[in-house]
């Protein structure tokens, strides 16, 4: 592939970068496409041990990855959960999803965050026409007749002994940043966010209990923070779960410096020991929880997408689907373009994938805001309130129903 010569470079080889490489050299076999990651090798899948960090892909994330030719290459890693049961933990409201309920053979899969990322690895490097480029930090950029001419951080330029790896200024034509939280692509246009930090951490570690989880994912709302056991599965039984617990800063660094059986013990009684004991815990990371929306998804000739565009609270699971959606609109308005003879980085493309993505991502965050307020207030009304909601919810098929198909769709 020439370098110098790339019709699209993607910055940022995680789940969402990568998927938007895949798509659009499957869809459209006449782009060189490019993406270009700061770190030198991406995340291993190791075969005896689970990643912590995992994603509930929806439906909607399962057919991308599937028409990209990545999910064959997940295998037995992919969790299907087939019931969501979530409840209050300060009354009695309880609701409970089943896939029977829209007569579907599942409601979704757990995956491992590094599962996803290395099978779409894996399809970019048997494209023809894609090529990863790791080690490469954008740092700076200029552009001129249309063309983006972007420069690694200067340490590597400089870097004499690896100059047979120098990734030189690379030129491409469309850039999209898929560069994470901190985009540097966001920054290097200026575009400003707006930030709500919750003062929550969310800690996540794969536990072994001594009850299978039959496929159901669990969430039970405490005050300080919802707590997630998501099911997992590959290595053999039903009993392995990533946990995703949230909780107020203080509290999650003080939980998180227990020792191994304390921080068990502790978590089995925040689930109310659903699962029976939590007999063994892996290692435990936590991630500062902040909601982030760029004010815009473009610049000139460039676009964002995945969480350098917006990131939110996992309460419910759907950052990383909402930033598969957003590859596929984007995919969706490049190829409108070519049908319009137009140049896919046009002020107008990149406009109507905002125009479709941003009120849609805008919605979903100040729902989890919402959600996030309601479940965390103490006071006697919204504790009736979410216990009667969720009741009623459970009591009424058509509303679940909605409610499930509306979640899988993202
Ligand atoms: C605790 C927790 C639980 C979550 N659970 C879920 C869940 O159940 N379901 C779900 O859908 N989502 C979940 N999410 C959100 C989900 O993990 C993210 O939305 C998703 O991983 C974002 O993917 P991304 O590719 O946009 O960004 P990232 O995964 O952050 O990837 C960005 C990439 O860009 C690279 N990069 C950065 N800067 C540069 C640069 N200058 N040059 C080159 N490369 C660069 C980075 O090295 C990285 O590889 C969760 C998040 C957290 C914190």
């Amino acid at each position: 592939m020439n370098r110098q010569r790339l019709d699209i470079a993607v910055v940022g080889a995680g789940m969402v970068g990568l998927a938007q490489a895949a798509l659009l050299a499957v869809r459209y076999p006449q782009f060189q496409v490019a993406v270009l990651e700061a770190a030198e090798t991406l995340p291993e899948v190791a075969p005896d041990q689970y990643d912590p960090r995992v994603v509930a892909l929806t439906q909607a994330s399962y057919e991308l990855l599937e028409e990209v030719g990545a999910w064959a290459l997940i295998g037995d890693r992919a969790c299907p959960y087939t019931e969501m049961r979530v409840w209050d933990a300060e009354g009695t409201g309880s609701v409970c999803f089943n896939s029977r309920d829209v007569q579907l053979p599942n409601l979704g899969h757990i995956v491992e965050n590094n599962v996803v990322v290395d099978v779409l690895r894996r399809r970019v490097e048997q494209l023809p026409n894609a090529e990863l480029i790791t080690g490469f930090r954008l740092e700076s950029w200029w552009r001129d007749c249309g063309q983006w001419h972007l420069q690694p951080r200067s340490d590597r330029i400089n870097d004499v002994e690896g100059s047979e790896r120098n990734p030189d200024v690379l030129r491409a034509r469309l850039l999209i940043g898929a560069d994470g939280v901190r985009s540097r692509v966001r920054d290097l246009l200026h575009i400003r966010c707006t930030e709500t930090n919750y003062h929550q951490t969310a800690m996540v570690c794969v536990a072994r209990c001594s009850e299978p989880h039959h496929h159901t994912a669990r969430q039970r709302f405490l005050r300080e923070g919802p707590l997630a056991f998501l099911p997992l599965a590959g290595l053999g039984d039903e009993n392995h779960c990533a946990v995703v617990w949230s909780a107020d800063d203080e509290l999650a660094r003080e939980l998180v410096m227990l020792d191994d059986a304390a921080f068990a013990l502790n978590l089995e009684k925040a689930f109310e020991s659903r699962l029976g004991t939590v007999e063994e815990v892996g290692e435990r990371f936590a991630f500062p929880l902040r909601a982030r929306h760029a004010e815009s998804y473009f610049g000139p000739g460039a676009v964002l997408i995945g969480d350098a565009a917006h990131s939110i609270h996992p309460l419910a699971g759907q950052g990383a689907n909402l930033g598969l959606q957003d590859v596929r609109v984007l995919s969706e308005e490049i190829g409108r373009a070519l049908k319009r003879d137009l140049e896919p980085s046009d002020n107008s493309v990149l406009a109507r994938y905002q125009r479709r993505r941003r009120g849609d991502n805008a919605a979903t965050l100040k729902a989890m805001s919402t959600f996030k307020s309601l479940f965390g207030a103490g006071e006697l009304h919204w504790r009736w309130l979410r216990n009667t909601g969720l009741s009623m919810v459970d009591a009424s098929p058509l509303l679940k129903k909605r409610i499930i198909l509306r979640a899988m769709a993202v």
